[in-house]
């Protein structure tokens, strides 16, 4: 076993939107063994569905907001109660306020914050050209990651990854999720990484992180 797949506790991978959060967890989930868990791959699956919680998360999310720190905090914990989580799991756009983060300190043990920085400038065209596989969740883009042909026909473009709502997107991480990272550096759990790099350069510099953890 890989000393990091013996490595008890949870993690949390940090950034804005379009910063390479998705694109990077395969990796640490493969170096960890920890499930990956995304509160936006649960909205979506929520709105897919058509459940009550759905249908009130996709306002927000088409608007480009915060869906209610109480709807998540619900979805975090009835998560974290499968038997998969036991051992920690790899929390992906999550949290994205101090008050979710408080909530998780009560029902997690998070020993690492991997923060991938990236600056606004490259943030619009990084999210505007994402494509997405519907088929195997496989995370594109039409030039910095180009699907193979064969699939091209059947990717699609997520409802709120356009130029405007990427604009409110942006300001909800300044106003609300960015005073998170100064949180964590107080209690020493952050790590940066520089994500304005080649998708391989900042897997690189991922793998560094998450093998220095074990
Ligand atoms: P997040 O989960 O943080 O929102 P994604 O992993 O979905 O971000 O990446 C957003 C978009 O940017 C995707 O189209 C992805 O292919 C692309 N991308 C990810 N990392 C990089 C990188 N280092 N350089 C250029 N494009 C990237
Ligand atoms: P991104 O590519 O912006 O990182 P995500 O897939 O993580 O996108 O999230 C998509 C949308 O789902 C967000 O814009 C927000 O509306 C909602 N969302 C996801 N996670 C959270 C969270 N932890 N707290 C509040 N809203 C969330």
């Amino acid at each position: 076993m890989w000393p990091a797949q013996a490595m008890s506790g949870s993690l949390v991978l940090f950034g804005p939107p379009g910063a390479g959060k998705g694109t990077q967890a395969g990796l640490i989930v493969d170096l960890t063994g920890k499930p990956q868990v995304s509160t936006g791959d649960m909205l979506r699956a929520a709105v897919k569905a058509e459940s009550a919680m759905g249908m009130e998360a996709k306002e927000y999310m088409d608007a480009g907001l915060l869906v209610p720190d109480s709807v998540i905090i619900g979805l975090i914990e009835e998560r974290l109660t499968e038997a998969d989580a036991s051992a920690g799991v790899l929390f992906d756009g999550f949290p994205r306020t101090i008050r979710q983060a408080e909530s998780l300190e009560a029902i997690a043990n998070v020993v690492a914050v991997i923060s991938i920085e990236v600056p606004d400038s490259a943030i619009v065209e990084r999210i505007v050209g994402r494509r997405m596989d519907p088929e195997t969740g496989g995370i594109y883009h039409v030039n910095f990651n180009p699907a193979p042909p064969e699939i091209v026909s059947r990717l699609i473009q997520r409802p709120d990854d356009n130029e405007e709502t990427v604009l409110a997107r942006l300001a909800a991480y300044h106003e609300q999720t960015a005073p998170l990272a100064a949180w964590y550096g107080e209690r020493d759990l952050l790590v940066s990484i520089d994500g304005d790099h080649s998708i391989d350069e900042v897997a690189a510099a991922v793998e560094t992180v998450v093998r220095g953890l074990a």
